[in-house]
């Protein structure tokens, strides 16, 4: 099932979400959903509170789904370990056509759960960073809006809503 993406302005977006903690067959489905619905919005990255499920969970596939080995699960996740600094163009599924440079952490390493509850640990450099950067944040109610500088960030609240008045947001 394809779930409609929540765009900036809807509350789910800015708290934060509640940890998974039934590893069951709904939990399997709603990790398959999600997968489905960033493919057909053509991300790399998804966080529940997108689909409007205030869940710590989010999965990631930097290929688009090119190669079936590099789709991530992550459930409960934390950054256990930052270093470095990356300043790269993000986008975001819940902010349309907006893209910005924001500064992030080069190189971290995260601890989560998989779709069975088991516990990994995995190092990310890069995009694969930046990815874990900012589904991480999504589930901690934090949208890269707010991790722009003040300048850019009232620039594109300003063209937001815009776009909201004239119904295209
Ligand atoms: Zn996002």
């Amino acid at each position: 099932m394809i779930y409609p993406i929540v765009k900036f302005g809807d509350p789910v977006l800015d708290k934060p979400s509640a940890p998974v903690t039934a590893f069951d067959d709904d939990l399997r489905k709603l990790v398959d959903d999600m997968f489905e619905s960033m493919y057909a919005a053509h991300g790399v990255g998804l966080a529940a509170p997108q689909i409007g499920i205030a869940k710590r969970l989010a999965v990631i596939d930097t290929t688009l789904g090119e190669q079936e080995a590099e789709k991530l699960v992550l459930i409960n996740p934390e950054i256990i370990l930052s270093e470095g600094r990356q300043y790269e163009e993000e986008g975001c599924l819940s902010f349309p056509e907006i893209r910005e440079k924001i500064v992030r952490a080069a190189k971290v390493r995260i601890r989560a759960q998989d779709a069975n509850g088991k516990w990994f640990e995995m190092d990310g450099e890069e995009l694969l960073a930046r990815a874990f950067q900012h589904e991480i944040d999504h589930l901690d109610g934090v949208v890269f809006l707010f991790r722009m500088s003040a300048l850019k960030r009232s620039l594109n609240l300003r063209k937001i809503r815009k776009m909201q008045n004239e119904g295209t947001w």
